[in-house]
């Protein structure tokens, strides 16, 4: 039999059973593999997708600075910072001094190979990440975090499995439910990390998705939102609308 632990050392146990089954879950579908069998650590048993956070702004998923270099970009020369949470990283643009008084100005974009690289109309990534990168230019000072989580957090093969779904007919969340996979399965816990490290603690938060400000503000930052530009074309128009309609973003 499992030892019991009491209150705070067996919230702790599963507070890291959670991060490492999410590291693993999204390494996994990552590569297209089969997303790992639920863990149990002390003897409590978790489901296979972890959304809710028990704790919020008393532990940190542990991450590590591993390189700063030059990133110079058509809107300015950015800090590139990059970031490693076991096997994942992640990098953070930094523009200007973060210390200064006041809230940064702050997009937190998530990785889309086809609309960030390769100027795909599907989604609108491509049109947000550029004017976030050309908002933090115009006011001299701010910080674009890029969680390498594509799709949403279920990966690359995944996504254009959907994709192909979508070319049958299905909105970008019946394409997802019909591959048994979650809507929306990222996580915004490596940026607590990387607030803690840049010492900020207010931010203005360049974003459509009322889910990504309420775990922003669950970590104690303050936050304000600021709406994300995107350029809607006939291409994602029906992209742009479930997500409106569907996963509640606003515009
Ligand atoms: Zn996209």
């Amino acid at each position: 039999m499992a030892p019991c632990l009491a209150g705070e050392a067996l919230a702790r146990g599963i507070f890291i059973a959670q991060h490492q089954g999410r590291i693993e879950h999204f390494a996994a579908r990552r590569n297209g593999g089969d997303v790992p069998k639920p863990v149990a650590a002390n003897g409590v048993h978790l489901p296979p997708v972890f959304v809710a956070e028990p704790f919020s702004g008393v532990l940190t998923m542990e991450g590590s600075l591993v390189a700063v270099t030059k990133l110079p970009t058509k809107w300015g020369e950015f800090a590139l910072h990059v970031f490693t949470f076991g096997e994942e990283h992640h990098l953070a643009l930094v523009l200007g001094d973060l210390t200064q008084a006041g809230p940064v100005l702050t997009r937190i974009h998530s990785e889309c190979l086809t609309g960030d690289a390769l100027f795909s109309q599907r989604c609108d990534c491509g049109s947000q990440l550029a004017s976030a990168l050309q908002a933090i230019s115009r006011e001299g000072r701010g910080l674009l975090i890029y969680l390498r989580q594509e799709g949403r957090g279920i990966g690359l093969l995944n996504k254009l499995k959907a994709y192909q779904l979508q070319d049958g007919g299905l909105d970008t969340v019946d394409a997802n439910l019909a591959l048994g996979l979650e809507v929306d399965s990222r996580s915004y816990e490596y940026c607590r990390f990387m607030f803690n490290h840049f010492g900020i603690q207010s931010i203005r938060l360049i974003t459509n998705n009322p889910k990504k400000l309420a775990a922003i503000a669950a970590m104690g930052i303050a936050v304000e939102r600021l709406p994300s530009e995107s350029s809607v074309v006939a291409d994602n128009e029906r992209y742009i609308a479930t997500k409106i309609e569907r996963m509640g973003h606003l515009f």
